[in-house]
């Protein structure tokens, strides 16, 4: 399966010290056969594998991950990127009866998904009702009142014995019936072929256009793989839809069409159906399906521990440093660069009381200021960035020639610097930081 050749693949980087681009090359074909493996829609493993690509040779780099880790986080986000990112909440009427249609081929699982979502709608609070529109076939309007009894709620169907009706009518009807007798969700279930055709076609686009859905659900069921796709675009061309919705995920061994459906229709999968009861049901979330795919579970628990726990250390190394006065230009320019990113120096003093003015202070900083301060703290020797007050008016003219700025600029710098470090040593005093005491002040 998919989950099995990713986790084999990434596996082979454990305990890599550093990746090298032929590294990353390697893992990346490996990702790529591993995907059309698992029927993924090649377009789509083409964005994927470039993304993932680029995301691990660019600037990413972790402190907290190792390579191995690192790239098992970029695949896991990508997949959840790919898979719709958030959890798609169904869309509903701001006046009920809000109105639900679903379409798809025949044998997808439409009517089994009325039931399913009939009872989960129960369990929300709503008060749901199905409406029979598939008239093609001959048992189709009994086979949803069977799922609506088991499911507890009502069926709206064409009184038998009229002939074939009109669904576009009955559509009309049931969501009349549905004001009338206070359902605040109407599910509508549609026929469906075995291909897609035209005349199917028409009449779900007629059913939407007579009833205009809150949510029009295109139902496929996922052990097509491929095929998902094709009919994906086929439906979204000739009806149009909301959300999907993926059946038979239970018989889905690859994960191909969960892939590939979101992205090639640009609309969200919805929600998931893994078996034939009721029960085997649920809204989709991405995040959970990516890691099912993945297959890492663990791994991916570790990488957020360890992420969370270099944070947690950095932060606190960091307020050590500013409590003793121990703060060298090094760190400045790394708490500064950090700032950028909102780093742990700016959670800190945002958490100090009458420590306002100073993060307005250093936020203010634009990118050319800090780049500037970049060169500046650059030019210095490691002596001098480790301890400034060597820095005297020769060494003062050699970094601002070195680093391309006027002698002024070293000295704003410096004398910044001795204000930061002053500042923050007499605020860890105050405010009892660890560290606190002992500054070369
Ligand atoms: P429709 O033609 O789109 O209305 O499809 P049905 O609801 O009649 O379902 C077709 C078949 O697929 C039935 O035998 C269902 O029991 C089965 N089915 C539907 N959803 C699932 C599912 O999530 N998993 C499995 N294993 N079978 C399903
Ligand atoms: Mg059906």
């Amino acid at each position: 399966t998919l989950s099995d050749r990713l986790t084999g693949v990434l596996q082979n980087l454990r305990g890599k010290g550093r990746l090298s681009e032929a590294d990353i090359d390697a893992t990346a074909r490996e990702i790529r056969v591993a995907l059309l493996e698992a029927d993924v829609a090649l377009p789509v493993v083409r964005t994927f594998i470039a993304k993932v690509k680029e995301r691990a040779k660019g600037s990413e780099v972790s402190q907290a991950l190792n390579p191995a880790q690192q790239v098992v986080k970029i695949v896991n986000e990508e997949l959840v990127g790919i898979l719709g990112g958030e959890t798609r909440r169904l869309n509903l009427a701001k006046n009920p009866p809000s109105v639900i249609m679903l379409a798809g081929l025949q044998g997808a699982g439409k009517t089994t998904l009325a039931g399913k979502l009939a009872k989960w709608l129960r369990g929300q609070g709503h008060t749901p009702i199905l409406v029979a529109c598939d008239l093609q076939r001959p048992n189709a309007v009994t086979q949803l009142q069977v799922v609506g009894e088991r499911a507890g709620v009502k069926v709206f169907a064409p009184e038998p014995g009229n002939g074939v009706g009109d669904p576009v009518d009955v559509a009309r009807r049931g969501i009349e019936e549905a004001r009338r007798s206070q359902h605040d969700v109407v599910v509508v279930d549609t026929a469906g072929r075995l291909g897609v055709d035209e005349e199917m076609m028409r009449q779900a686009a007629d059913i939407r256009a007579a009833v205009q859905p809150d949510e029009v659900l295109f139902v496929v069921d996922a052990m097509i793989g491929q095929d998902a796709v094709n009919t994906a675009t086929a439906f979204r061309d000739g009806v149009g839809f909301t959300g999907v919705v993926l059946t038979k995920l239970d018989g889905d061994a690859r994960g191909g069409a969960a892939l590939s459906v979101r992205e090639v229709t640009g609309q969200p999968i919805l929600f998931a159906s893994n078996g034939e009861k009721l029960e085997d049901f649920d809204v989709f979330h991405p995040d959970r399906m990516a890691s099912r795919i993945l297959g890492m579970g663990d791994m991916l628990t570790l990488i957020e521990q360890a992420e969370q726990a270099f944070d947690a250390d950095q932060a606190e190394a960091a307020a050590v440093k500013m409590g003793s006065g121990q703060l060298t230009l090094e760190d400045f320019l790394e708490q500064m660069l950090a700032l950028r990113k909102m780093g742990p120096i700016a959670n800190l003093l945002g958490m100090l009381p009458g420590a306002g003015q100073m993060k307005d202070q250093l936020a203010n900083l634009d990118e050319k200021h800090l780049d500037r301060v970049q060169a500046i703290i650059r030019g210095m020797t490691p002596a001098e960035r480790d301890d400034p007050k060597i820095i005297n008016a020769s060494r003062r003219l050699r970094i601002a020639n070195g680093s391309g700025v006027r002698v002024s600029d070293v000295n704003d710098l410096v004398n910044r610097f001795f204000e930061a470090r002053k500042m923050m040593s007499q605020m860890a005093g105050r405010f009892g930081l660890p560290g606190a005491g002992g500054g070369r002040n």
